[in-house]
């Protein structure tokens, strides 16, 4: 199957897992947003190919350097983002949520863009990007409002701006890995779209439902470190076309 034409039979019996299922819940990666137009971390065409994240990414980084950490990497990030819709698979997801289909989405992403697809409960693993926080006196900024003539910005206050997000070496905020880790334990069905599960503790989330008997669907164009092993199959294809086909097999089957 191309990535484009997913395999009918396992959408079938993805449709039939979910419409069976009493509590289904989403995980998802950078991979769901590609094609709104945001290149993942890993894979092909994604960042790391081009800057070490460790130079970039990680806590520490950003209190040595954050002048060099805005330019390289978090203003592009805000002009991509700035730029990005949500796709097919967003709409899809919210399309789940509203047909009681689905009970909540946990995404590593920090693009929003499953809340402008419309998504109300959407745990955000990793922070969001839309806000900026003062280091020194914690006010907070839209990130659309922040000037970028000099950088770092900084607050009124004169101290430095900081993305809402969490970087390399930083905590998952208590309560968000809570709630991840109940809605994982207690899901019949939990799709992990978009992600290579390669950064924790986000990718435990599969494990934890694998080993409470839920079926665990992967839709990724490439095989990941859960598959063929916590994943009970993989849909291969792009987010977007694979999400189409299979609210169209769910549709068809309501
Ligand atoms: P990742 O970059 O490690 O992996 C991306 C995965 O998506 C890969 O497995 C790849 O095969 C898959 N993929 C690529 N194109 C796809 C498509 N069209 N449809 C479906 N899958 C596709 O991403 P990750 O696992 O989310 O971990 C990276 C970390 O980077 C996350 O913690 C996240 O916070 C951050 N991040 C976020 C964004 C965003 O907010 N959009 C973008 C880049 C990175
Ligand atoms: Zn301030």
């Amino acid at each position: 199957m191309t990535a484009d034409k997913p395999d009918p039979p396992l959408l079938e019996r993805a449709a039939a897992a979910i419409l069976k299922a009493g509590r289904v819940v989403a995980l998802t990666g950078a991979g769901i947003s590609v094609e709104s137009g945001i290149p993942p971390f890993r894979g092909k065409g994604g960042l790391w190919e081009t800057i070490d994240p460790m130079e970039y990414a990680h806590i520490d980084a950003f209190q040595r350097d954050p002048a060099k950490v805005w330019r390289v990497l978090i203003k592009d990030m805000k002009e991509v983002l700035d730029r990005a819709d949500p796709n097919e698979a967003h709409r899809a997801l919210a399309w789940m949520e509203k047909q009681n289909l689905l009970q909540a989405v946990i995404t590593q992403n920090v693009d929003g863009l499953h809340q402008c697809a419309g998504s109300t409960d959407v745990i955000e693993f990793h922070g969001n990007f839309a806000w900026q926080r003062c280091i020194k006196c914690k006010a907070r900024t839209a990130t659309a409002a922040v000037d970028l003539c000099r950088l770092p910005p900084r607050c009124r206050c004169g101290g430095i701006l900081r993305p809402e997000c969490i970087f390399f070496g930083e905590l998952i905020p208590p309560q968000c890995l809570r709630r991840a880790e109940q809605l994982s334990a207690h899901c019949d069905v939990m799709l992990v779209i978009g992600t290579s599960a390669s950064v924790y503790p986000a990718a435990s989330m599969p494990f934890i439902a694998n080993q409470n008997g839920a079926t665990v669907i992967e839709i990724n164009p490439e095989r990941t470190a859960l598959s063929g092993k916590v994943s009970d199959f993989l849909i291969a294809g792009h987010a977007g076309p694979v999400m189409k086909a299979l609210v169209k097999t769910i549709v068809e089957r309501l």
